[in-house]
């Protein structure tokens, strides 16, 4: 190709670690791309999988940005389709708009194909929903400080204070300071908590459920120390509850735009 016809990149959400969680669209792309610059260990299949024979496959865990940009933009002006596979989703804790600002610069069209987040998936291989009628309406995904500052306003104990569902990501080796911040917002100690680790992988996924006051400690038993999302959440457990709040939509005594009330 010459430097009129540059390529396209795409940021491809790869889904939790299953390859089968990735889109179909994520899917068709892989399978045409020229080049694949894929994120460390978590999705290295999903690339292997789908990639045409002859593809560039590429792993990032030991570049830094420049790096990954100067090799995206370095592929465009080769191939047609670039993809860039990230884990779960790119907009999560992806650095997607730092990689993206350099492509604009040069010119190049990008586009992002979004994907299964872990959230998504680690409450999907525990059965549980993330809302519930009367008891939450809403998802918090969020992370504890670690290197990374925390924005003004957003430490975990005052986004507790909502006692939604929350999804905190990258945080398994601060645990600690999940629970500190539980417990700064008067979450008691038998609050049920999850723990999955490699949600969606075949074979490798550990499902550990415990409470504020047990879960670190079944989490280092259970010997799981990185690749896991924790899950506080007042939904957690409910398959098993003597009394539910019924959904509105699949009342019989709710009329909606799609169905009259039968009773
Ligand atoms: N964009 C990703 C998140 C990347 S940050 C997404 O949407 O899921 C990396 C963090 O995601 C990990 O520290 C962990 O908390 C979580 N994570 C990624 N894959 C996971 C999986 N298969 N199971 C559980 N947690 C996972």
């Amino acid at each position: 190709m010459t430097s009129e016809t540059l390529g396209k990149v795409w940021f491809v959400g790869a889904g939790p670690g299953d390859p089968e969680l990735v889109t179909v669209k994520g899917q068709k792309l892989l399978a045409q791309a020229g080049a694949i610059l894929f994120a460390g260990s978590l999705v290295d299949r999903a690339a292997t999988l789908y990639a045409p024979p002859g593809c560039v496959i590429r792993d990032s865990k030991d570049m830094t940005l420049e790096e990954m940009t100067a090799w995206l933009v370095d592929q465009a002006r080769t191939h047609a389709t670039v993809v860039r596979l990230q884990t779960g989703d790119p907009g999560l804790y992806g650095a997607l708009i730092e990689m993206a600002r350099p492509l604009t610069v040069e010119g190049i069209e990008w586009a992002v194909v979004p994907g299964v987040s872990s959230a998504m998936a680690s409450m999907a291989a525990a059965g549980e929903s993330m809302t519930l009628p009367e008891v939450t309406q809403t998802v918090i995904l969020t992370r504890v400080e670690g290197r990374t500052p925390m924005p003004e306003g957003e430490d975990l104990a005052s986004l507790a204070a909502h006692r939604t569902t929350i999804c905190i990501f990258l945080s398994i080796t601060l645990m600690y300071k999940v629970e500190a911040a539980l417990r700064a917002a008067g979450w008691p100690e038998e609050s049920p908590m999850l723990v999955v680790h490699k949600a969606s992988w075949p074979g490798e996924e550990k499902i550990i459920r415990g409470t504020l006051a047990t879960i670190k400690g079944l989490c280092r038993e259970a010997g799981v120390a990185s690749q896991a999302m924790i899950v506080a959440s007042p939904t957690l457990g409910a398959l098993h509850w003597e009394t539910l709040v019924r959904s509105k939509l699949y009342d019989p005594t709710f009329t909606h735009r799609f169905r009259k009330a039968s009773a």
